[in-house]
């Protein structure tokens, strides 16, 4: 839909990425007599391969999720200088395209407002063609705002899904393989074999500046498929990433009080500190979406007070993280920051999927610093003034 001259609806999700695009697709099926409208001036889903653990969703989330996922393996492995594992947890990876095509199915061209948003408040949005949509609740879903106020390093990749001659061989996806050269920080290749002849092979670098240089990278890809011995027919997909790694940040800088537009997503700091990564926290938010908009249609606080409360909350548990990533950037040499996911690696298979899924225990955050840490943990708590255990 477009050039809509002042209309309205009940929720206006601004971002069709992956936290706006779940959000409507929940909105659509829990509340189907609700006038949802998505604004996305590029592709729905956007250039992303999405990959979860099953011990990163809930069952509810599993049933979101499972139709539009297009590829799952029961076991995944990650390979070291030290040593190689197996290990028994689900993997699954979802495409933008997939996100994409259930999203507009589920909302119609009428849903779609396919253009930009100059403006936003809480209870209207002001497009590109300077048209005013009004909403019940406006939703902001705009992908990562400015970082400037957060204390980062970077996780950044380039990943390519290969087409190779005869096959490459593999049966699960390798989530991470470091026995490669240890270039710009801590680097490492994940592989996802989605069919006998497609692998998805992504390099993938914790750096310290965000800067990513596409053709230095892919020739790397080019380097390592051909050091397996594959013979690469075809490039059948290439996207890129740039992902924050929190070391430390105040929330209130991130999302100031005096903003009330509700936001969701990565735009709200809905993200893992260490890992980057946000879609268990975008399917748990998508699902908790309806209820708290009838909170506050019933006279409870705005929609934006509460997402607020609920992202501050994950800011305050991200905490150990932040701990986690100060540690891998400020307390180990670049070089030798893969020291750390190796020993990691060699813990409980349970306590591996915690940490992905941003609920490692007391005990799990206690089991992953102490014992023989591989960098000096008084060294990366001095460097954070909001540590905590829980
Ligand atoms: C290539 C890539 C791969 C990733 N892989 C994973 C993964 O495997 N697993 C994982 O958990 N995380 C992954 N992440 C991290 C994170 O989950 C993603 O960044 C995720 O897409 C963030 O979701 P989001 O909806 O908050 O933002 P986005 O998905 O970035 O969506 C934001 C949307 O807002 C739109 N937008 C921006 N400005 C406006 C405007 N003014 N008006 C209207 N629309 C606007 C954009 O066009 C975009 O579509 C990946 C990130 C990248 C970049």
């Amino acid at each position: 839909m477009s050039g809509q001259i002042n209309a309205t609806c009940d929720i206006a999700i601004v971002g069709g990425g992956l936290a706006g695009g779940l959000a409507a697709l929940v909105l659509r099926q829990q509340r189907p007599n609700w006038d949802v409208r998505l604004i996305e001036p590029m592709a729905i889903g956007g250039n992303h391969i999405w990959s979860f653990f099953d011990g990163d969703i809930s069952d509810a989330g599993r049933a979101l999720v499972q139709p539009l996922t297009d590829y799952r393996w029961d076991s995944y492995d990650v390979r070291f200088p030290a040593y190689q594992r197996h290990i028994d947890m689900a993997y699954n990876s979802m495409s933008g395209e997939s996100l994409s095509a259930a999203v507009l199915a589920a909302l119609g061209d009428d849903g779609l407002v396919a253009q930009g948003a100059r403006e936003l408040s809480a209870q209207a949005v002001v497009l590109e063609d300077d048209s005013r949509l009004t909403a019940r609740h406006v939703v902001d879903a705009r992908g990562f705002g400015p970082l400037d106020r957060l204390d980062c390093g970077w996780q950044k990749f380039v990943g390519q899904a290969l087409t190779i001659e005869g096959g490459h061989g593999m049966t699960a996806p390798t989530v991470m393989d470091v026995t490669v050269a240890q270039v710009d920080g801590y680097r490492f290749v994940y592989c996802l074999p989605f069919d006998d002849e497609t692998v998805f092979v992504e390099d993938t670098y914790y750096s310290d500046d965000a800067g990513l240089d596409v053709m230095a990278v892919s020739a790397r890809i080019a380097d390592y498929a051909s050091a397996k011995g594959w013979s690469v027919r075809e490039i059948a997909r290439t996207e890129t990433g740039v992902l924050p790694v929190v070391m430390a940040g105040d929330f209130d800088a991130l999302w100031p009080e005096a903003d009330d537009v509700a936001r969701i997503g990565v735009r709200g700091g809905m993200f893992h500190a260490t890992t980057g990564y946000s879609l268990p926290f975008a399917v748990a938010e998508a699902l908790a979406l309806p209820d708290m908009i009838e909170r506050a249609d019933n006279g409870g606080p705005s929609l934006g007070v509460q997402m607020r409360a609920r992202a501050k909350a994950h800011w305050g548990r991200q905490a150990y993280y932040r701990l986690l990533s100060t540690m891998l950037f400020r307390a180990a040499q670049p070089d030798q920051r893969y020291v750390i996911f190796q020993r990691f690696y060699r813990l409980s298979p349970q306590l591996v999927a915690r940490f992905y899924a941003g609920a490692s225990t007391i005990r799990d955050r206690l089991r992953i610093l102490i014992g023989k840490p591989p960098v000096p943990i008084g060294r990366a708590i001095s460097t954070i003034k909001d540590f905590r255990w829980i």
